[in-house]
């Protein structure tokens, strides 16, 4: 991890109010299958502000990346183990915002007014997406994919904590073995796939909760899981003010995360502020490399 951020702090003191929204965020039962899918590797030059990188093709057998772990005891748990990428080596003030789509009953809204700022100044973003979302959302979901300004990552199938025995994170249990937390990824990997064409390259969980196997397991499976240095809107709960006074604690190289199916939150208003005000503080914008 290359960036530890002062506003994780602020994560854990808002716990309760992150816990109330991701337990309604819930996590249901992981249906993705297991057969063998083609994934693409970087793809060298893209243009980094507007177009996020390809991948080449590259062959993995979510099977085979199971039954390996199988079995396996987990030794570590949290949202930044080794393995997390909680930010990105910057040239200059540069920053990545991430936003993400948790899907779920109530949580398939989305907030167009955010999206609509994002697109009119230009702000490159990579939006989570869990497949719930996707599913409830398929044409929206396909012209945020089709928009080079967006990269679309991989917000698990059923939003559940990435665990190989069944940990919960925030009252939510956690997937209960390899081959789950396996199918979690690949569910969702797999129509993402079908949304974008490509494989997708990064992967958050559902809580950002992890094991350190299933880090391994993610990793294998061809996708980066990514945390992140800022927790603009703890998740979806904070007010707009401290959205802002959150997203003003970025240094260069950083992540933010924040929600984009609660219109209704302070999430939108306090993100219209944040980031024309780190423009003018000379941040610029990037798509994760
Ligand atoms: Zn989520």
């Amino acid at each position: 991890m290359l960036v530890t951020g002062l506003s994780r702090r602020g994560f854990f003191a808002a716990g309760a109010a992150l816990a109330a929204s991701l337990v309604t965020a819930g996590c249901g039962v992981a249906n993705g299958n297991s057969s063998d899918r083609i994934l693409e590797p970087p793809r060298a030059g893209a243009d980094q502000a507007t177009t996020p990188a390809r991948l080449p093709i590259a062959t993995v057998s979510p099977d085979a990346v199971a039954a390996k772990h199988a079995g396996q005891s987990p030794k570590a748990w949290g949202m930044d183990l080794d393995g997390i990428i909680t930010g990105f080596n910057a040239t200059g003030k540069q920053f990545a915002v991430t936003f993400d789509a948790c899907g779920g009953p109530g949580n398939n809204d989305i907030d167009e007014n955010l999206l609509a700022f994002l697109q009119a100044q230009r702000i490159p973003a990579t939006l989570f997406l869990n497949k719930r979302w996707i599913d409830a959302n398929p044409a929206r979901a396909g012209q945020l994919a089709a928009n080079p300004l967006f990269e679309i990552g991989n917000h698990g199938t059923a939003h559940c904590p990435l665990s190989v025995n069944g940990r919960a994170a925030y009252e939510i249990g956690g997937t209960a073995s390899a081959q789950a937390a396996v199918d979690e990824v690949w569910g969702n990997h797999q129509r993402i796939i079908a949304l974008t064409g490509h494989a997708p390259r990064f992967f958050r969980a559902g809580t950002a909760h992890y094991d350190d196997v299933a880090v391994s397991i993610v990793r294998e499976l061809g996708e980066t899981p990514v945390g992140f240095s800022v927790n603009a809107d703890f998740g979806a709960t904070a007010s707009s003010g401290q959205v802002q006074s959150n997203m003003m604690t970025a240094e260069s190289g950083g992540i933010s995360l924040a929600h984009m199916h609660r219109p209704k939150s302070g999430t939108g208003a306090g993100m219209l502020a944040a980031l024309p005000a780190l423009a003018a503080k000379g941040f610029e914008f990037v798509h994760l490399p």
